[in-house]
């Protein structure tokens, strides 16, 4: 009997509904599992659907290695880099870390400019062009900015599977928030996170997301919370889908979350059809247990910003972090500390650790806890405002 023929090209995803959802056990080869994602997707070259062009937004929202589950694993960057290369576009990196880290320093710690050498992704570096967005049915911020390489470009979203402080959690929704100035991110928070986070997905949708969920983190997400090894990956073309799903597996009901449940009634309701391997529900993410006097004074900072910012030419999140008194932070033991000089090579940035005054300068400290590590004689902790206890149990400091 004859075959029919097969169709000449694949259809774009999202004329079935973009609600394909991939998830995989990453089997400690998460650039494996992300090549194997893309497949189950319909390939690389059918979601780039004929641009040259693609825009990586991992997460690095400090300068936190990805074994800590803090920001995206290289690998993941790698295989989607080397994809985008083999269906004949060029990837370039575009992400700016947390309002209170710089962004040149978080890119030092984690050895972004020679990885990016060594896979050939382009850098967008400090964006000097903006594209204004006002997202039909958006609420609360209805306007903003996007890096304009966006404008012809496929969007490809790398977030990790993590809890956020003030957001609930932090995945492909959350993650997107690295793209907007600095500005725009201090509208979002001073307006409602929630509701803010989906009005900004309303305006920017990715053609693909790829959640690292190698190692995440529970706890006070997104940076000091504790370590978790999940060893998935979750991928599909629908950021609220993704979502989803990263939150079953994780047993966190998504209605808990504020701005999955309004993304379900504003957005529309997703029902995602899982490919891949099939995975039981993972250990239960411990959701962040934040004051609410913190959480409030977390708030007041971004509003108090637009008259600082103005008469002083500096950001206030900038200028409290930089007194040293606020935040995480390693502090160094005069009784304890030998003068070794470890946590001196152990920093990756100059000038930050004085060996003679055994002082950390809060100004330069990206506060990536490296030192603290390295430390052999214990003499270094970390302090923070909820009580720090350890390099992935850690307190007091946000994210983007
Ligand atoms: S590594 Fe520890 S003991 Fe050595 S100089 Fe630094 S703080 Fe002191
Ligand atoms: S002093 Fe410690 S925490 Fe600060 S940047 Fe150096 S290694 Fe990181």
């Amino acid at each position: 009997m004859a075959q029919p023929a097969a169709p000449a090209t694949l259809p774009a995803r999202r004329e079935y509904g973009g609600q394909e959802v991939v998830t995989l056990h990453t089997r400690g080869d998460i650039a494996a599992a992300a090549h194997h994602a893309i497949e189950l997707l319909g390939g690389m070259r059918a979601i780039l659907a004929g641009r040259t062009i693609a825009v990586l937004k991992p997460n690095f929202v400090a300068g936190r290695p990805a074994r800590t589950g803090a920001t995206t694993n290289l690998d993941l960057l790698a295989a989607v880099a080397a994809e985008v290369h083999a269906a004949g576009a060029q990837p370039y990196l575009c992400e700016s870390s947390g309002t209170e880290f710089d962004d040149a320093s978080t890119y030092t710690i984690l050895g972004i400019a020679d990885f990016c050498r060594e896979h050939d992704i382009g850098m967008v570096g400090r964006v000097d062009s903006w594209t204004a967005l006002r997202p039909p049915g958006a609420r609360r911020l209805k306007h903003f900015s996007k890096p304009a390489i966006l404008d012809d470009a496929c969007l490809i979203n790398l977030p990790v599977l993590k809890t956020h402080v003030v957001s609930g959690m932090s995945v492909a929704m959350k993650n997107l928030m690295g793209l907007l100035p600095r500005e725009d991110r201090r509208t979002m928070h001073t307006l409602g996170i929630q509701q803010c986070i989906v009005d900004m997905n309303l305006g920017l949708r990715p053609d693909l997301n790829i959640v690292d969920g190698s190692v995440g983190q529970d706890g006070d997400g997104p940076l000091y919370g504790r370590q978790a090894n999940l060893g998935v990956l979750v991928a599909g073309r629908d950021s609220l889908a993704v979502d989803l799903v990263c939150c079953r597996l994780v047993n966190v009901d998504p209605h808990t979350i504020g701005h999955l449940r309004l993304g379900e009634q504003q957005m529309g309701r997703r029902r995602p059809h899982l490919l891949g391997d099939e995975i039981a529900p993972l250990s239960r993410f411990e959701l962040p247990q934040v004051k609410p006097l913190y959480r409030f004074a977390f708030w007041l900072m971004y509003p108090l910003d637009y008259p600082f910012a103005r008469l002083t030419g500096t950001h206030l999140c900038t200028a409290l972090y930089s007194t040293g008194l606020v935040g995480t932070r390693p502090q160094i033991s005069a009784e304890a500390c030998t003068h070794c000089g470890i946590c001196v090579e152990a920093c990756p940035l100059p000038n930050v650790i004085n060996l003679d005054t055994l002082q950390v300068n809060p100004r330069t400290c990206q506060r990536c806890l490296l030192c603290y590590e390295a430390c052999p004689e214990g003499a270094i902790s970390v302090k923070g405002m909820s009580g720090a206890a350890g390099p992935v149990a850690a307190h007091g400091t946000h994210g983007k």
